[in-house]
């Protein structure tokens, strides 16, 4: 039986415990000092403006969730003579896109190895990135796929005097949230090319700054291409995947692959359609941007472009699934070693910065509403040229530190350029002081 003694020694022995172990105190911050870290001002003072250099936004692959996937919304056009003719019907027309959809995103995410340079040794890196048909929240039942009859724009021209292919009418007459969702056409061949014996159809597809025009899928999907022994070498239908990848390319910034385009691990080529095993087409291109029978590989510096533009140029920001409004905490991000972070980011949960890590942040980067930034004692959290916002008119909850003891999280600021807003727990950054030596 328990004696009041007893008890009374139990009580003394919980308390004497508990008071052993620190407790974690937690304070929102209101005010951020200036760093003193030559050491670290020195290394950053040499990796200037990274905001907009491709090579920061290349997904690291040991740490994706610092990538946010990024997701385009499409729609799409089919458009037929007026009768109905020369283009998909509904029922296939509905199939064919999807079909075409889920093989582009396979490609990106996918992502095979560079064939070019013979024997190089460019890492392969995941897209991170691909398209979600995106109907409209004002049309009924509507599934983001038009079927359009209309005899002035159901065919695709691209040389001679009716050339058509640069022309934006049919986007003006029919395009769909032309600002946020890219529009995608889909063309086929008028009846005269069909008529004619020299007209010998290729691949057409034109990409403008945020829609496409994508033509032949209705011919690919009927036609099969053979060899000299007539074996099916390569059906016409894994085209129009092939074209959707290339031309989505060219809206989120890529050039083409075999001239200058701005990436050095794509080299300049000689854009042989397949390997031919002598003379400048031995071994042909396989990369996306380029002409080629496989197109089915985009570098690192090509995947880092797709994601700086996509979160730099607002027009093409808009094209994005808005994602990071609604705070979801499995896409929390845990940072237990140090980062320097020299690129735009939209994070979707939380950020927690552990004990013995060091983050730097330096660009742009969204919080979710009511996300909160959290720095553990023996954490630090570093902003240099950076902006803390919340993108969505909403606000995100503020930073958060952590005392253990004597020892607490850490927050400072490098240089003029930091800007904090939209945050519940307002946060003053006061001038920094003169530059020191
Ligand atoms: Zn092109």
């Amino acid at each position: 039986m328990l004696s009041i003694r007893n008890i009374l020694a139990f009580c003394i022995l919980v308390f004497l415990l508990s008071s052993c172990k620190e407790k974690v105190k937690a304070v929102w911050i209101s005010e951020i000092p200036e760093g003193d870290n030559a050491e670290l001002t020195a290394e950053l003072a040499e990796l200037t403006n990274p905001c907009y250099k491709s090579e920061n936004y290349i997904p690291d692959l040991e740490h994706l969730d610092h990538t946010s996937l990024k997701r385009i919304k499409c729609n799409f056009h089919v458009i037929r003579n007026s009768k109905g003719e020369r283009n998909f019907s509904e029922k296939e027309g509905v199939k064919f896109i999807k079909d075409m959809v889920l093989s582009a995103n396979g490609s990106y995410f996918r992502n095979d190895k560079m064939k070019l340079p013979v024997g190089n040794d460019t890492p392969v890196i995941t897209g991170r990135f691909g398209m979600d048909i995106w109907p409209t929240d004002y049309i009924p039942n509507d599934d983001g796929i038009y079927f359009h009859d209309d005899d002035e724009f159901y065919y695709v021209i691209n040389r001679g005097p009716e050339k058509n292919i640069f022309k934006r009418d049919v986007f003006e007459k029919y395009g769909i949230q032309k600002d946020s969702v890219v529009n995608i056409f889909i063309q086929d061949l008028h009846i005269d090319s069909l008529n004619s014996t020299s007209y010998k159809p290729s691949s057409n597809g034109v990409a403008f700054a945020t829609w496409i025009k994508a033509g032949l899928w209705y011919y690919s999907a009927n036609k099969t291409s053979y060899d000299k022994n007539g074996k099916a070498v390569q059906p016409l239908y894994y085209r129009p995947a092939k074209q959707l990848c290339h031309e989505m390319g060219h809206v989120f910034g890529l050039a083409h692959a075999w001239g200058r385009d701005n990436c050095e691990d794509t080299p300049t080529h000689s854009n042989c359609w397949s390997d031919k095993g002598f003379g400048p087409c031995k071994v042909a291109s396989n990369n996306i941007m380029d002409y080629n029978a496989n197109m089915s590989a985009l570098t690192p510096c090509q995947v880092g472009r797709v994601h700086m533009t996509a979160l730099t140029r607002s027009n093409k920001r808009n094209l994005l699934i808005k994602d990071w409004c609604k705070l979801n905490d499995f896409k929390s991000i845990n940072i237990k070693k140090d980062f320097i972070w020299n690129s735009c980011k939209t994070l979707q949960g939380n950020l927690t910065i552990h004990d013995g890590a060091r983050l730097v942040m330096r660009c742009e980067t969204s919080l979710a509403n009511g996300a909160t930034i959290t720095v553990h004692p023996g954490g630090e959290l570093v902003l240099q040229g950076a902006r803390l916002y919340n993108d969505c008119e909403g606000q995100w909850e503020g930073i958060k530190v952590l005392h253990k003891g004597k020892q607490k999280g850490k927050v400072t600021y490098l240089g003029n350029a930091n800007i904090i807003e939209d945050c519940k727990h307002e946060i003053n950054i006061p001038p920094a002081n003169k530059i020191k030596s």
